[in-house]
């Protein structure tokens, strides 16, 4: 609690936040102990969210997003927490535009944030990897706001040969009634006949996946599981991303802003530091030589403890990016701007798309609760 108390009034200049000060540390003590596992209904539920606002709401948001589009009424959907429907982008931005929050580009929050402004409090909307939907169904929502957005494109999709393994697993599986994986060096057996099945198959597919030492190791792994199982993997890429002719004409709309996501996707904290460092300039390279634009943000493929840390944020920077984004869930505090390739954000998940919870996310709540309290987390 030490951090929360010392930084409790850094920056924060809101009379409220001093008389949501008491009743809100007393209920942080039972929001540790109660709230944690229960998630955002419970936040909800309990009020927690208004007390917590004004100490936690922060100075901004960046929402993370990947698909925007209908939704599918397969039973299996293990990337579920991937998408959101078009209306439920449109209730944020209604709501947002009810409490009077700006909805900025990257380059505005990073002026923003560079120059102390917190005159008013903002919000940015990103999407990560670059996926044709968000030309189709989330820039026109976007446009009803006249609300900017920011795509983060992993160059190896837009040039149709990128691998987007966690749809091919997906695939796989979906097709499959059972699946034989060398899980920890022996051969496994895995049920994938019923929905139920086939998402706990998945769910142990992909921590095994993520767990193996390298990318290559992985990528193989993945490759045999499609050969064996009938799945283009390599199709991927250019049935559901934009390719370069596509966000060309995508970039031309003054509400979008491209930024890279690497060449390939890959986990950079795995890589050696002159992979990832290739990684990160050469898909920024890629990109502006292809848009003619300059590419100035980033946001790191998976984003979390696992796949970005003190070397990439470090990186990003040498390497000249004016922001990058992680998917460690948190709002932006006045101190955010001295982590400027560490920025946390708020993901608006395909599994919470209830109304209520708008405030929630709007709160900063949920992340704080997340977070253990601390305003940044770029260590
Ligand atoms: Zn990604």
């Amino acid at each position: 609690m030490s951090e929360w108390n010392n930084s409790f009034f850094s920056g924060l200049s809101l009379s409220s936040a001093r008389n949501a000060n008491r009743p809100a540390r007393a209920l942080m003590k039972q929001l540790r102990n109660a709230v944690i596992r229960a998630g955002m209904e419970a936040l909800y539920f309990s009020g927690a969210h208004v007390l917590l606002r004004p100490i936690f709401g922060g100075v901004g948001t960046i929402f993370m997003l990947h698909h925007v589009r209908p939704p599918r009424s397969d039973a299996f959907q293990p990337n579920r927490h991937l998408e959101v429907e078009p209306d439920f982008l449109r209730r944020m931005l209604a709501h947002l535009r009810a409490l009077d929050v700006d909805v900025v580009s990257m380059d505005e929050a990073h002026r923003r944030l560079t120059e102390r402004n917190f005159s008013r409090r903002f919000a940015c909307f990103t999407l990560d990897d670059g996926y044709r939907d968000n030309r189709d169904y989330a820039l026109p929502v976007m446009r009803e706001f006249d609300a900017p957005l920011i795509v983060y494109v992993a160059s190896d999709f837009a040039e149709g040969c990128g691998r987007l393994w966690w749809i091919a697993l997906e695939r796989v599986i979906a097709a499959a009634s059972a699946i034989e994986v060398p899980i920890d060096g022996a051969m496994t057996r895995l049920d994938t006949a019923t929905a139920p099945a086939k998402q706990a198959a998945f769910n142990r597919m992909h921590t095994w996946l993520r767990s193996l030492p390298g990318e290559a190791e992985m990528q193989d792994a993945i490759a045999t599981l499609c050969t064996r199982h009938g799945v283009d993997q390599t199709g991927i890429a250019r049935e559901l991303c934009m390719s370069w002719d596509e966000l060309r004409a995508f970039a031309d709309d003054p509400l979008v802003t491209i930024g890279a996501h690497t060449i390939t996707h890959c986990n950079l904290a795995k890589q050696s530091e002159t992979i990832a460092a290739f990684e990160l300039a050469t898909s920024r390279a890629r990109i502006e030589d292809a848009l003619q634009r300059p590419v100035l943000h980033l946001a790191y493929p998976y984003g979390d403890r696992i796949a970005a840390g003190q070397r990439e944020f470090a990186l990003a920077k040498k390497i000249g990016f004016r922001t990058a984004v992680t998917t460690r869930p948190g709002m932006l505090f006045p101190e955010s701007a001295d982590h400027m390739t560490a920025l946390q954000r708020v993901s608006l998940n395909g599994h919470y798309q209830q109304p209520r919870l708008l405030p929630v996310l709007t709160s900063g709540a949920a992340t704080a609760v997340w977070n253990g309290f601390r305003r940044v987390d770029a260590a």
